[in-house]
């Protein structure tokens, strides 16, 4: 249909100095919640974590101190921050029709944002560039999706296949929602077998989802969504992005920004953070070989 595809640029780099690599990453999160309405975990509104837990009392979750990543080393990860900052001023190509494994669905569209107005584009290049840097000191090849958020696109067909033609050993969708704002927490989304190239790869992006969710869970302190899914895991046939992926691929809805608690979160840097730990925590097990 004449859709251009618009990739500002690919990146690559790898260091390939870690086998095993440590880092020391905050501890001490508690979340506290209510019904529809939470508080966010004490991080996004105190500088003093572990004082601001004491005063909850709400459960606290356990994040541990250290990230081991060493099982990332010399693998391939692509990394896909949602949306793009500049799709806003290319209405028609956000329109246009592309394959999404099972017919056309529009290019992709402007993203969400939190009733303050920070962009779910900006969110999630700013989680995805933690994560990248945290998954490249360990020596992962982290490929992401775009290198900025000024850009247009890509169109979420060439999401896909940015992981596919580099053969990918596990690639990771972020982006934020825009739910009701009396709904909130997280979801992972995997894909369902709905006759796509995916089907090759429904029983690894399952291991995938539960992994990024349990280790998501644990560093953020953030609970699974109250409004989607089932515990954190939301199986769907209709986004093109895992419906064309043939590497084993999730999609992470961060929180939903339209919720006060976790816009708390999603626009504080210290959370930023530990959301891009708990991905690469949960890359890390996932790429842990088995026995
Ligand atoms: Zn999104």
């Amino acid at each position: 249909m004449g859709v251009r595809h618009r990739l500002t640029r690919l990146s690559g780099s790898c260091l390939a100095f870690a086998v095993l690599l440590t880092l020391p990453v905050g501890c001490g999160v508690a979340s506290a919640r209510a019904g529809a309405t939470w508080s966010a975990p004490p991080s996004a509104r105190s500088a003093t974590p572990s004082a601001a837990a004491s005063t909850l009392a709400g459960r606290t979750v356990g994040v541990s101190g250290q990230l081991s990543l060493g099982p990332v080393a010399g693998k391939v990860i692509v990394i896909d921050p949602g949306h793009n900052g500049g799709n806003v001023k290319q209405p028609r190509l956000m329109a246009s029709p592309v394959p999404m494994g099972t017919g056309d669905k529009a290019c992709d569209t402007t993203g969400t944002e939190t009733n303050g107005g920070y962009q779910e584009a900006a969110f999630t290049f700013d989680v995805s560039t933690r994560l990248a840097a945290l998954l490249r000191a360990a020596g992962a090849k982290v490929i992401m999706t775009r290198d900025d958020d000024n850009g247009v696109g890509p169109c979420v067909d060439q999401r896909a296949a940015i992981g596919n033609d580099n053969h990918a050993d596990v690639a990771i969708s972020i982006h934020g929602d825009g739910a009701p704002t009396r709904d909130h927490g997280f979801h992972v989304l995997e894909p369902a077998r709905v006759g796509a190239p995916s089907n090759a790869i429904i029983t690894q992006s399952h291991r995938l989802a539960t992994l990024i969710r349990d280790n998501y869970r644990a560093r953020t302190g953030i609970p699974p969504a109250n409004y989607i899914g089932k515990d954190g895991i939301n199986t769907r046939g209709d986004m093109g992005g895992l419906n064309l992926s043939v590497v084993p691929k999730v999609m992470v809805e961060c929180g939903n920004m339209r919720n006060a608690g976790d816009a708390a979160m999603m626009t504080n840097a210290t959370d930023r953070q530990r959301m891009a730990e708990g991905f690469a925590a949960g890359l890390a097990a996932y790429l842990t070989p088995a026995g």
